[in-house]
């Protein structure tokens, strides 16, 4: 079977009614296609950008099984896409999902910058972003020296310096693939060890290019008409510092990317999508996979084996057109629905089976959580 990506289409509401909806064509959204389609479901993939998600935006993945060697982000993405096509699952990029709503009927009508789409079930993998420093300067110079893609924009910093800030694994990996292109890459850690996997600890602390910053936060983005310059203060000793430096890249956090789904699912406190053990969400017919799920592991293979796990109970849903109404892990989806703040559907209520997972949240976001805040001190920390 051949590729069938339809792209731009006119606006308006579409005739046809999709067993699947998959919002979100990162890893979990492109799994889920492919285990829908290959189940013969009538499935689309809704993306906003390109498909591919975080992983096209990164340069090596070397803890993805199957690769020994490693495999760049845009290629196992482009792998993914291609198993999808290859079973019939449609993609149909640039296409921003604004709404979700529950239909009388049981089904779904997914509102997009093009049309209204009516899908029997949805899977929701929109991912995340990166957090937002909120410092002096991080918006101004956004595509002038800020940016939260060392793959995107490392080259243009040939004998330059650039300033990474965080401390998880995007942070190190990041910096240690801008010294491919930098003179020197400073890091700068709002503490004094990193907790990025030992074995980038071990390569970062060996790169000759690498300076590290400890116990620093940003404190401002300096330059005039391009970055010159990135301000650091000392959290012990309260010295400002300024570095010279031509670029800067932040990585430290995400948020997801769900504020479509207020009130249409339940959600943690920081936006993470709740669900069951098997990808259930609070709403009867809709599942969630991903970085976008308040899982304990922000990585392409959690994000994989949730996608596939969210297209087998979605096609069971499907073959059953019903949600379980009773049991104990049922109260609590509801419990954790009504703890979110969100009103769980009728009847998902009281699913068994909905046992919500917490919101941990992944190492990455973890490890960069914002810094508690001295009274006075502005702006936040957060590294
Ligand atoms: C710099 C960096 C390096 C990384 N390196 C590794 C690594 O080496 N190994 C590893 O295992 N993991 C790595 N990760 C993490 C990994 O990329 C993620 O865990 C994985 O991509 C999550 O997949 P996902 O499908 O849940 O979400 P995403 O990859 O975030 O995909 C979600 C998709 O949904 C789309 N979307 C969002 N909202 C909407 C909407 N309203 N409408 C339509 N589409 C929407 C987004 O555009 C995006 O394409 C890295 C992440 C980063 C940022």
């Amino acid at each position: 079977m051949g590729l069938d990506i339809r792209i731009n289409l006119p606006k308006g509401q579409s005739t046809e009614t999709y067993d699947v909806v998959i919002v979100g064509g990162g890893p979990a959204g492109m799994t889920a296609a492919l285990y829908c389609a290959r189940g013969r479901r009538n499935t689309v993939i809704l993306e906003r950008n390109m498909a591919g998600g975080q992983i096209a935006l990164t340069e090596l993945v070397e803890n993805y099984p199957g690769f020994p060697e490693g495999i760049s982000g845009f290629d196992l993405s482009d792998r993914m896409k291609r198993q999808a096509a290859q079973f019939g699952a449609e993609l149909r990029e640039i296409t921003t999902v604004s709404s979700l709503t529950p239909d009388p009927d049981g089904s779904f009508t997914v509102t997009t910058d093009q049309e209204k789409i009516r899908a029997r079930t949805v899977i929701l993998s929109p991912g995340v972003e990166a957090k937002r420093m909120g410092i002096p300067g991080e918006a101004e110079f956004v595509g002038r020296g800020v940016s939260w893609c060392a793959t995107c924009d490392g080259a243009l910093y040939k004998g330059k310096q650039v300033a990474v800030v965080g401390g998880g694994d995007s942070a190190v990996e990041e910096g240690m693939f801008l010294t491919k292109f930098a003179d020197k890459v400073y890091l700068v850690h709002r503490r004094n060890e990193l907790r990025a996997a030992a074995i980038a600890q071990e390569r970062a602390f060996a790169n000759p290019k690498m300076e590290f910053v400890w116990d620093s936060v940003p404190r401002r983005v300096e330059g005039d008409q391009l970055v010159s310059g990135l301000e650091v203060q000392n959290v012990k000793t309260k010295e400002l510092r300024s570095l010279p430096v031509n670029g800067v890249f932040f990585y430290i956090g995400q948020v997801p990317l769900t504020a479509f789904l207020q009130g249409v699912v339940a959600l943690d406190e920081s936006g993470y999508i709740l669900t069951d053990e098997v990808m259930r969400t609070s709403q009867c017919g809709v599942y969630a996979a991903g970085d976008a799920r308040a899982n304990p592991l922000k990585q392409i293979a959690m994000a994989v084996g949730e996608g596939s796990l969210a297209a087998v109970q979605a096609q069971r849903y499907l073959d059953e057109l019903e949600c379980p109404s009773s049991g104990p892990a049922a109260a609590q989806a509801a419990a954790a629905a009504q703890a979110a703040g969100a009103a769980p559907e009728a009847g998902a209520a009281d699913a068994p089976g909905h046992e919500a997972t917490a919101g941990a949240p992944g190492p990455e976001e973890s490890t960069d959580a914002p810094a508690p805040v001295e009274p006075g001190a502005a702006p936040s920390s957060k590294d």
